[in-house]
């Protein structure tokens, strides 16, 4: 049986929420921010009403830039709480509409409608009355896709952003995105443009009818794959997954004002830092392998280190000593310059249930975990600071005991005037 697959995805959507929760933000250009302090400059753009957006502010641009170009818009902090409140509320109703609902993103999601879609009408019925219901019982705009695989789907919902609709039969392809750059296929990055330009690539026809050997002999293995998808070829299966959204990382970090150059001083801020980000992440049932160190210098350059573990795990105990070292390999920087913001953030998550056998360092000190689970619920009822370690005590030892780290490090200089800082 042919498959159909939809692909939805919301139009601004952290704006659109604000702008649909707070009727003084209509019309206006809005963006939402992810910063440590919405007053100063710092951090970058989540989210762009499409009213800020003709002033040619996108996502992901640092408040810096958009303030520069956009200095009349109204500028918030993210309510990340709120945003995931309305996508439970997304998953939910795609759930009408769907036995097999994959959550890509906070505001992206894959529907396998193969089996549902008659109960709707067909194909075109479906995703009309899935756009409508969303219009409808959440008040937000979506832009909606169908195809026959998932990545057709995903091209489809770009086709008329905002509040697109758009469905591409088997029939249709590959010519529905013939004249459309290679970077519109998702997974072409910038990279693998560039090489095809190189071989005079440029569409996504010229890449479906270039000669796969070719391909082959310039790219390897991913040389067929990069035509496959240009011809509209994609057998993944929507993934159903537990109905949550996919968290990529959880981080903290902190301000330090004017720095600081006390190692003692940072190495209680970065406990403290991992202490927020494990409790986040054993209350969401989400385990860790990667620990990453993130340090700016001066408000001037910025570093950052990380290192993967044996396993997964979600205690402090665990991380912490692998953090201390990525720390003690900045040294040098830290004797040079003060630091003014230090982060921590945990990556190459998994659900626990999925991995709790992992957890690193073999079987889980039974001490350690009641520590954690009593420190959990002190937490819970007190706020974050009702519990501070004294484990810093022993941090020498600690940090002797780390083992060699396999370590990238990035410095991204900043030029002097835009001092700004990455936000984790
Ligand atoms: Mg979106």
């Amino acid at each position: 049986m042919e498959r159909t697959i939809v692909h939805l995805d919301m139009d601004a959507y952290f704006a659109s929420i604000e702008q649909r929760d707070f009727p003084i933000y209509r019309g206006k250009p809005l963006l939402v921010c992810h910063t440590d302090d919405i007053a100063s400059n710092r951090g970058v753009v989540s989210a762009a009403s499409y009213e800020a957006r003709e002033y040619g502010v996108k996502s992901a641009m640092t408040v810096v830039e958009a303030r520069k170009r956009c200095p009349n818009g109204i500028y918030v902090p993210g309510n990340y709480d709120r945003y995931l409140e309305n996508t439970k509320r997304l998953i939910k109703l795609c759930g009408e509409y769907s036995d097999v609902v994959e959550v890509y993103s906070i505001d992206e999601m894959f529907l396998d409608i193969t089996r549902t879609q008659r109960f709707f009408g067909g194909t075109e019925k479906t995703v009309l009355a899935i756009q409508r219901a969303i219009g409808k019982t959440i008040k937000l705009s979506a832009s909606v896709g169908a195809g026959p695989n998932k990545t057709v789907a995903k091209m489809a919902s770009e086709l008329g952003k905002p509040g697109g609709l758009a469905v591409i039969s088997l029939e249709d392809l590959p010519n529905a995105f013939a004249p459309l750059p290679v970077t519109d296929i998702p997974g072409i990055g910038r990279q693998n443009s560039k090489h095809l330009a190189v071989l005079g690539i440029k569409t996504i026809g010229e890449l479906a009818s270039s000669s796969e050997k070719l391909l082959r002999k310039k790219f390897g293995v991913i040389g067929a794959a990069l035509r496959r998808a240009a011809l509209g070829l994609d057998g993944s299966p929507v993934l159903q997954n537990s109905g949550r959204v996919p968290v990529k990382s959880f981080g903290h970090s902190s301000s330090l004002g004017n720095g600081t150059q006390d190692i003692e001083r940072l190495k209680k801020d970065l406990l403290t830092l991992i202490e927020g980000a494990t409790s986040r992440m054993r209350k969401e049932g989400y385990l860790g392998r990667t620990a990453c160190v993130y340090l700016c210098f001066a408000r001037l350059f910025s570093a950052s280190r990380q290192r993967s573990l044996s396993g997964h795990t979600d205690l402090t105990g665990d991380l912490y000593p692998v953090a201390l070292g990525l720390l003690s390999k900045e040294l040098t920087n830290i004797a040079r310059y003060p630091v003014t913001k230090i982060g921590f953030s945990a990556t190459n998550l998994i659900d626990k249930d999925a991995g709790r056998q992992l957890c690193i360092y073999g079987e889980l000190d039974g001490k350690e975990a009641a520590f954690t689970a009593a420190a959990d619920e002190l937490r819970d009822k007190y706020g974050s600071g009702v519990l501070i370690r004294a484990s810093t005590m022993e941090v020498k030892n600690r940090y002797r005991a780390v083992p060699k780290s396999e370590l990238s490090l990035q410095v991204n200089p900043i030029p002097p005037g835009r001092a700004t800082r990455r936000v984790l």
